[in-house]
């Protein structure tokens, strides 16, 4: 009984007290299930990702920015599809009862949920020796109009939203011991393009986020739109901190092949100069055309083109 009241305590003081809902929330957590009245016409859109301490995040990371990213990542699909954020469940395992490291997990999960406008709705607590956080955002987006992988024609340009490569740096960084500035903060605190991605409803055939390097998230719009692509490696955009630190080619192989930078990837039929007018800012990085794979083009010596992407099942050869 005395592990039931404090399953109850733990859930009410880190989670249920802090959230807040709007009138889609007929009930929220507390019960055995959350109600929620969805927008009739609306599509609702679900993605779900789970965190494991050391493999997603490093263990030592500070709660706060666990639990953001935690979020982000998620929040960073529901970019990926023009939706809007609306409603969260939280399924979180916890090696301990630690107090100080779950007001920093629960300060952070809903600064990125404000951040956001996304409700915490349900969850489940338990205990095990990894620490794992999985969550599952819902977002609406209107019905037919969701941008998916599939829809790249031949002849638009690809464009991402952003500097590449800047995480996977800051996890670099991270390993050495750093623990401030702009590339740690692209690794520990990444922000899901979410007013871009509405943007690119009207915009855009095909769309992405980066999560795990652009030539493994680009070939997935490739092989969704049946297409190959051809890359400006020149004009791919790279954080001039990196580029200081790292050096060129070590910045453009994390572009390309790092993680976790969380910018969309896209194609459109539409110009730079022409999203510009409409207010968005992209990079225009290369063409879709005809075939299978990547081509890339303005590859300085030591530039690794070869598609990586990330596999959690990937075992090397011995
Ligand atoms: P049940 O046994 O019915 O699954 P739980 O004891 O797991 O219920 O949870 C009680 C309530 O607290 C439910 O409404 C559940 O959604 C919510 N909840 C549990 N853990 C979390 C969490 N980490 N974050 C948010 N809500 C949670
Ligand atoms: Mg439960």
């Amino acid at each position: 009984m005395q592990s039931t009241a404090r399953e109850f305590q733990l859930i009410h003081h880190y989670f249920q007290r802090h959230a807040q809902y709007d009138q889609s929330v007929a009930l929220g957590i507390g019960d055995d299930c959350a109600l929620i009245e969805a927008n009739p016409a609306m599509q609702q859109a679900i993605s779900v990702d789970t965190s494991i301490a050391g493999r997603h995040f490093p263990q030592d990371a500070d709660a706060y920015f666990i639990a953001r990213r935690a979020l982000n990542v998620s929040v960073s699909d529901l970019a990926a599809m023009g939706a809007i954020p609306r409603w969260f469940t939280l399924a979180i395992s916890l090696p301990d009862m630690n107090a100080a490291w779950l007001e920093r997990f629960s300060e952070g999960l809903f600064s990125a949920a404000k951040d956001a406008n996304i409700q915490l709705i349900g969850g489940d607590t338990t205990k095990s020796r990894e620490l794992s956080i999985t969550i599952q955002v819902h977002g609406e987006v209107e019905k037919g109009q969701a941008l998916k992988r599939s829809g790249a024609q031949v002849g638009d340009t690809i464009y991402v939203t952003g500097v590449l490569g800047s995480a996977a740096a800051g996890l670099d960084l991270y390993q050495q011991g750093e623990r401030a500035g702009n590339l740690l903060s692209a690794y520990l605190d990444p922000v899901p393009q979410l007013s871009k991605g509405r943007a690119l409803l009207k915009v855009a055939s095909s769309c992405i986020d980066i999560s795990d390097g652009l030539l493994g998230d680009l070939s997935h719009i490739l092989a969704a739109s049946h297409c190959a692509a051809q890359l400006d490696l020149a004009a791919i955009p790279l954080a001039q901190d990196n580029i200081e630190r790292f050096g060129k080619v070590r910045a453009l192989n994390w572009a390309l092949n790092g993680g976790d930078d969380y910018q969309l990837c896209f194609t459109s039929q539409l110009s730079q100069a022409q999203l510009l007018e409409q207010g968005i800012e992209a990079f225009a990085i290369g063409t879709i055309c005809q075939g299978t794979g990547i081509t890339c083009i303005n590859a300085l010596a030591g530039v690794d083109c070869t598609i990586r992407g990330f596999d959690h099942f990937y075992e090397p050869a011995i």
